[in-house]
């Protein structure tokens, strides 16, 4: 029996993989992708689909048909699990799939505050397809009345989103839309000085307000209680709080490092099951702990693909090495201009966004099948 690769999630770090699909075939090796969608979204353009600067099929990768097209086989679903002693995965669905090298990139998920659930009208920002959900529904309510929008998160997300929605509501050409960030204790605390400084003021010059009160402890519909006990209302809620590994892969029997995320060598190999690698957000990478940002996943793109098939092979495996620990960032502010970050460089500008759009949709195509 040919052996069997089983990517799980059709994320950024399996792209190359996937379109690759043939070589493994050529090689005699049989390959299956799992995912919950037949599409991938590219979380870079995320805010821009938000503010409907790019339309759904602009930023997200087909990536069952990549697959498929490769000669692979797809199956629709969500792994919840794996025993790694009998090399099985087991399915949302009930199914379990066996495998000979399994490989994750599966992501992070929202840490919902609360209970974990969603309510009807709170939106996670990831999957990012839920912002396409949460922009019909905007323009739907504003179509109606004035809106009020709360962004419940402190980081570039929760920044990426307030200014999207600005955007949105300024295109909307509608009713009044007020948008506020529920900043947990501070804002932006993880980037420097100059570029917290620049996003402050770009926010508040457009009347978006950014409140440092406390974590949010429980979001309901239209309304956040905070870790203080006060309660902020709004319309609509959006979740850009922290993240937690989509698949409990700990419990599981898997080495994982605090927070559940996997364990992987510099091989991005699971130091316990030589047979088991990940990419992305889901690992930690052992030799360097890396932020979880969609520049490690992509850049570890070459050699997951060549590690499978060389795992496969018998062969040697590659280090991953990834690079210098100050890359580039580019924060999307929504009024056409953007925040350049990488190293000591900030500035915010109209050229920063344009480089953002420019690199954003070279990757689209890069990876296109
Ligand atoms: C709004 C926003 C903007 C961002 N902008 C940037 C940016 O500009 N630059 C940057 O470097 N980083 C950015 N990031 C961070 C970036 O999103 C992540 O680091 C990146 O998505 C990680 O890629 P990934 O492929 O590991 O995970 P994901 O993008 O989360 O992809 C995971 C994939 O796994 C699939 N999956 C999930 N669960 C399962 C399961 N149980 N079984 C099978 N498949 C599953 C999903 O469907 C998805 O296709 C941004 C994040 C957000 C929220």
């Amino acid at each position: 029996m040919a052996k069997h690769l089983v990517l799980v999630g059709g994320g950024h770090a399996h792209l190359m993989t996937i379109n690759q699909i043939p070589v493994f075939l050529d090689k005699g090796y049989r390959v299956t992708l799992v995912s919950p969608s037949p599409l991938h979204y590219y979380s870079g353009m995320g805010p821009g689909l938000l503010a409907g600067v790019y339309r759904p099929e602009q930023v997200r990768f087909p990536v069952r048909h990549m697959a498929e097209s490769g000669g692979g086989v797809f199956v629709q679903d969500a792994v919840q699990g794996l025993d790694p002693k009998a090399r099985t995965l087991r399915l949302a669905s009930g199914a379990t799939l066996e495998y000979d090298a399994v490989s994750f990139n599966t992501g992070s998920r929202v840490d919902v505050p609360g209970n974990g659930a969603l309510a009807p009208d709170v939106f996670a920002v990831k999957p990012i397809e839920n912002l396409v959900a949460a922009r019909e529904r905007v323009l739907e309510r504003l179509a109606r009345g004035p809106l009020s929008v709360a962004v419940v998160g402190g980081g570039p997300a929760a920044l990426e989103m307030a200014g999207a929605l600005w955007r949105l509501g300024r295109d909307a050409r509608t009713n009044p839309l007020a948008v506020q960030v529920l900043a947990g204790r501070r804002f932006l605390s993880n980037l420097p000085a100059k570029a917290q400084r620049l996003a402050r003021r770009s926010l508040n010059a457009r009347g978006v307000e950014v409140l440092e009160e406390g974590y949010a402890a429980n979001v309901t519909t239209g309304e956040v209680l905070l870790e203080t006990g006060q309660v902020r209302t709004a319309d609509l809620v959006i979740l850009a709080t922290g993240i937690a590994p989509s698949v409990p892969l700990g419990a599981c029997g898997l080495p994982t490092a605090p927070g559940g995320w996997l364990a992987v060598n510099k091989f991005l190999q699971s130091p316990a099951h030589p047979e088991v690698f990940g990419g992305g957000d889901c690992i930690h990478f052992q030799d360097r702990s890396l932020d979880k940002v969609g520049v490690y996943a992509v850049r570890q793109n070459p050699v997951l693909r060549d590690n499978l098939l060389g795992y496969l092979d018998g062969r040697p495996l590659r280090p991953f090495h990834p690079g210098p620990p100050t890359y580039l960032l580019i924060f999307n502010l929504g009024d056409g201009t953007a925040i350049y970050w990488k190293g000591g460089m900030i500035y915010q500008g109209r050229t920063a966004w344009l480089l953002k759009d420019y690199i954003d949709r070279k990757f689209m195509r890069k990876f296109q099948p």
